[in-house]
């Protein structure tokens, strides 16, 4: 009787210590975002009103995030890390932050190509780096490829921002990848002979350009487009509505695609928690709003992008698996820098 009854009382220790320290861990979440409070925190404050899980949001650039969690090592706080661009997801994954799970859920929702292969890391949103061009001066038969921007026809006529941008590094791995590295280096020496000026500011300036008549052609991701299609800004909105979408490569790979995503760190004190984040952040449901709130293409096939976008009409985009960008970027600065490419 006795030894039964301390039995149950070691029994109720256990028990209560689990559960005292799952209540400290487990009810909590710490999201480290490159992704900008207005367009994520209202998808996790509906997490968290489902679920009961309270969410901390971090919200800072996306490099200085991965060296906090970097540093913080063993120690961090960060559980889910969510930045842009599939060659900084993979930086953090070489840099052995983050954790690969395997989700049934997100391999369903998930297009392969949008994901690793080894699950460190899952696409959420898309957007496509496409030309834009000024319809004015510019005949859209006139233009193909990206491959085709480097012909002498071009000379003087393209905007497009400078080489230490990840996206720029990402479309020439990509490019990289389809053609080998002799071609690629061949296109990039001819490619910024073409350019109008000395590559500068972010996308939006390469459309402002284009506008101001500097350039015909400028190189942008499809959201910042957006976003100065639905600028408050009037200068912006006008030099937007200068332009028009050209989507390249359609008889070959595909127009050049990227993502935003998010990864669990490898220290994750919750990682079973983090997962379920990013398996909501795949739904149906979150998909609609999470992409259409910063004018991208939702990851998942079976929800419509919005009309704005529909708007620009359908592509058919590259499908090389976003891992490879990550791949091939040292490749990619390398030719960029020798071709000169600021
Ligand atoms: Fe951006």
């Amino acid at each position: 009787m006795r030894f039964q009854f301390s039995q149950l009382f070691v029994g109720f220790l256990l028990w209560s210590l689990f559960f005292s320290t799952s209540m400290v861990y487990a009810d909590e979440l710490n999201v480290y975002s490159a992704r900008k409070e207005a367009l994520i925190k209202p998808v996790l404050d509906k997490f968290a009103k489902q679920t009961g899980i309270k969410i901390n949001l971090i919200t800072a650039k996306a490099d200085a995030l991965l060296k906090r969690i970097e540093s913080e090592g063993k120690n961090t706080y960060a559980d889910v890390f969510n930045t842009t661009d599939a060659g900084r997801l993979y930086r953090a994954k070489e840099a052995g932050v983050l954790q690969s799970f395997v989700s049934k859920v997100l391999n369903d929702a998930i297009p392969e190509n949008l994901r690793d292969p080894q699950g460190y890391w899952y696409g959420l949103s898309v957007r496509a780096r496409t030309i834009l061009y000024v319809d004015k001066y510019i005949d859209k038969n006139t233009l193909s490829t990206y491959e085709d921007l480097s012909k002498p026809e071009f000379k003087g006529k393209i905007c497009i921002r400078s080489s230490n941008n990840i996206y720029n590094q990402s479309l020439v791995a990509s490019m990289l990848e389809a053609n080998g590295e002799a071609k690629t280096q061949a296109w990039a020496n001819d490619f910024v002979k073409n350019l109008a000026r000395k590559p500068k500011g972010g996308d939006r300036d390469q459309v402002k350009a284009a506008a101001a008549g500097q350039c015909d052609i400028a190189i942008v991701n499809t959201y910042y487009f957006g976003k100065m299609l639905k600028s408050k800004k009037k200068k912006e909105l006008e030099a937007a509505k200068t332009v028009k979408v050209f989507w390249p490569n359609q008889n070959d790979r595909g127009t050049h695609v990227n993502v935003s995503g998010a990864a669990i760190t490898k220290y994750s004190k919750n990682p079973k928690q983090a997962q379920q984040l990013i398996e909501f952040l795949s739904s149906k449901e979150s998909q609609q709003w999470y992409a259409s709130v910063n004018y991208e293409y939702p990851a998942r096939k079976d929800v419509e992008p919005s009309d704005l976008l529909k708007s620009w009409g359908k592509f058919k985009s590259d499908t090389l698996n976003l891992a490879k960008l990550g791949e091939n970027n040292a490749r990619a600065v390398m030719i960029m820098d020798k071709a000169g490419w600021r």
